[in-house]
């Protein structure tokens, strides 16, 4: 076996003693001999993470074969999971291609030593939680929504130029998150209620923790039982000044965030997703004030979901038309992969922070797939041409309304040619150097964006690392 102990000063009989040892250590992993195995390494720990033949560990050996209680026994030792061989697979991609999926399991699961990304679970993405029940089946009960506006315990929250007023905490939740929204209570907020510039958008309904128990909702009314008798939100847009505002909460530190695409990464999870909300919501009515099929004022309905045209003649009143309701702007964002399986394409703009590289993304456009969209954003980007392509989840950003569409595509073509109008820079970047930026903290030559971001989360599926480390 190529071993990799070539540090020190040692003599070809010494080196010819180790590498026999790290040879029987990586013999009993893979054989599943756990009493050699620890024997092996209560005498030499230094064995832990020696490698073999292509690169192969005692934990890979171990995946490979199924031994689930040698991967346990290695990871609680505190071997490297993160490894990879020669074909640029971790111990998990090798225990998920051969079927062990009781390992890939606990691959993915165990903490490792500090490498944590966050509470996201997987497949949910930032922006994407829906905290609330959006009721919509109430928008249309304007007695229902007044009664609600002037409930004690409805909670308002208060934008201006569509950014939520917020508040620096400590953290305590251990994600990083360190803003919380303001919320204020009717009589905080009733006289902006009545200023006709302000806009009121209703997001729905705390949901129930613990649902009412049958012999207790037995008696309650159908309506009842649809309504569930938690708190309501209401999400408040006024056009006064931001600072007299300000003045309304009493926190000294509370503020309205200047740069969104940074500063709404820091709620948790519970409220980016009400804010992902009422962000596109009240952006949509700021935008479209006026009737787009006729230019006639329009009034606010359905709760703020919905603006008719005040022109009795006006098209738009006669039929269904979507100018009437909320806009979602689809966006295509791909990891492009290499035909080796072994790079992915990333690119990067001239806005973005230093060395930063990232998923190339793009807005779908009329009459297309969302597979052609992706082809034919990454061949305008960066020259490549995509075949197959995947969808793998997607994610509201409220930005002010897109909805990303995260896909993994594979190239059929590897020659870059960027597009200096849409990007500054694109490469194939090797799956190690990706995974040691992700999680050895910041590269020299990349960096990946947040985990709060698809395309962080879409790197993270490929190198199939579960999200929850
Ligand atoms: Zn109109």
């Amino acid at each position: 076996m190529i071993l990799s102990l070539c540090t020190g000063r040692m003599t070809s009989l010494q080196m010819s003693a180790q590498e026999e040892m790290v040879e029987k250590f990586l013999d009993a992993a893979a054989r599943g001999d756990l009493k050699q195995l620890c024997a092996l390494l209560s005498h030499t720990p230094s064995l832990l993470n020696q490698t073999g033949y292509s690169g192969w560990t005692a934990l890979m050996l171990a995946a490979r074969n199924g031994h689930h209680h040698l991967v346990e026994k290695l990871l609680s030792l505190g071997c490297n999971k993160l490894c990879t061989n020669s074909s640029s697979q971790t111990a998990y991609d090798i225990a998920k291609f051969w079927g062990h999926r009781h390992i890939a399991r606990l691959l993915s699961l165990t903490d490792d030593g500090g490498l944590r990304g966050g509470t996201l679970s997987p497949q949910e993405n930032y922006f994407s939680r829906e905290t609330l029940d959006r009721l919509s089946g109430k928008r249309s009960d304007a007695a229902w929504l007044e009664a609600k506006q002037r409930d004690p315990d409805t909670v308002y929250l208060l934008f201006s130029n569509r950014s939520p007023m917020a508040t620096v905490t400590k953290d305590t939740s251990g994600d990083g998150a360190d803003v919380k929204l303001c919320r204020f209570r009717y009589n905080a907020v009733k006289d902006l209620l009545q200023k006709p510039a302000t806009v009121l958008v209703f997001l729905g309904a705390e949901r129930t923790k613990n649902p009412p128990s049958s012999t207790t909702s037995s008696s309650s009314s159908q309506t009842e039982q649809d309504t569930p008798d938690t708190p309501v939100w209401f999400a408040i847009n006024s056009d006064e000044d931001a600072a007299e505002l300000l003045k309304r909460c009493e926190n000294s530190s509370c503020f309205f965030p200047k740069t969104p695409n940074r500063d709404l990464l820091r709620l948790d999870e519970e409220e980016a997703g009400v804010v992902a909300q009422a962000r596109s919501v009240l952006a949509w009515h700021d935008r479209y004030s006026f009737c787009p099929t006729c230019g006639s004022p329009t009034s606010l309905q359905e709760g703020g979901h919905k603006r008719s045209c005040l022109n009795p003649d006006c098209r738009s009143l006669k039929g269904v038309h979507n100018t009437c309701y909320p806009r979602v702007d689809p966006v295509v964002i791909m990891l492009v992969i290499h035909p080796d399986g072994n790079q992915c394409l990333l690119g990067r703009k001239s806005i973005f922070p230093a060395r930063m590289f990232s998923c190339l993304a793009g807005f779908v456009e009329p009459g297309e797939t969302i597979e052609e969209a992706v082809r034919r954003e990454v061949e305008e980007e960066s020259g490549v041409k995509v075949g197959p392509v995947q969808y793998v989840s997607c994610q509201p950003w409220p930005m002010p309304s897109s909805l990303m569409i995260g896909c993994h595509a594979i190239a059929t073509s590897t020659d870059i040619k960027v597009d200096e109008d849409e990007i500054e820079d694109a490469q194939w970047f090797p799956r190690q150097q990706v995974v040691d930026s992700m999680f050895r903290g910041a590269h020299q030559t990349l960096v990946i964006p947040p985990r709060q971001t698809i395309a962080h989360q879409l790197i993270r599926h490929w190198i199939g690392i579960n999200s929850n480390l």
